[in-house]
């Protein structure tokens, strides 16, 4: 989608650091972190929210979802823990509509959150 941020990310028009990348997802560092470890899991195609997903998406959420397991355990937070994190729409807080999992862990995360 032309005017997307993130797939602009996706496509390298934008800058971003990168921490991951292969044939369906990209995986970069939030540029505001909230967290130690603070990075954005985006599918390479645009879906704008979680609402947007179809039955035929299943296996590409659940390689976004693993894919967060693999980047707390690389940075050294499966243990103590982390938190993924899908906001969708006004009331969550989306800001951005191409949809994305973050992954925040380092630090201790309250709950209920804000
Ligand atoms: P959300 O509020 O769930 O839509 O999350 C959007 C996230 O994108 C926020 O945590 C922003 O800090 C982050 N963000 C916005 N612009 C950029 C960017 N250019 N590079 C990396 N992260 C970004
Ligand atoms: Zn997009």
């Amino acid at each position: 989608m032309s005017d997307c941020l993130f797939c602009k990310i996706v496509a390298g028009d934008i800058p971003a650091k990168i921490v991951y990348k292969d044939e369906h997802l990209v995986a970069f560092q939030d540029i505001n972190a909230q967290a130690p470890m603070h990075v954005l899991i985006v599918p390479r195609r645009h879906v704008a929210s979680l609402n947007d997903l179809a039955e035929s998406d299943d296996a590409l959420v659940g390689e976004m979802v693993r894919r967060a397991a693999a980047i707390a355990k690389e940075h050294g937070h499966s243990e103590r823990g982390y938190r993924t994190v899908f906001n969708c729409n006004a009331d969550a807080g989306q800001s951005v509509f191409h949809i994305h999992l973050h992954v925040l862990g380092g630090r201790l995360l309250a709950w209920p959150p804000g």
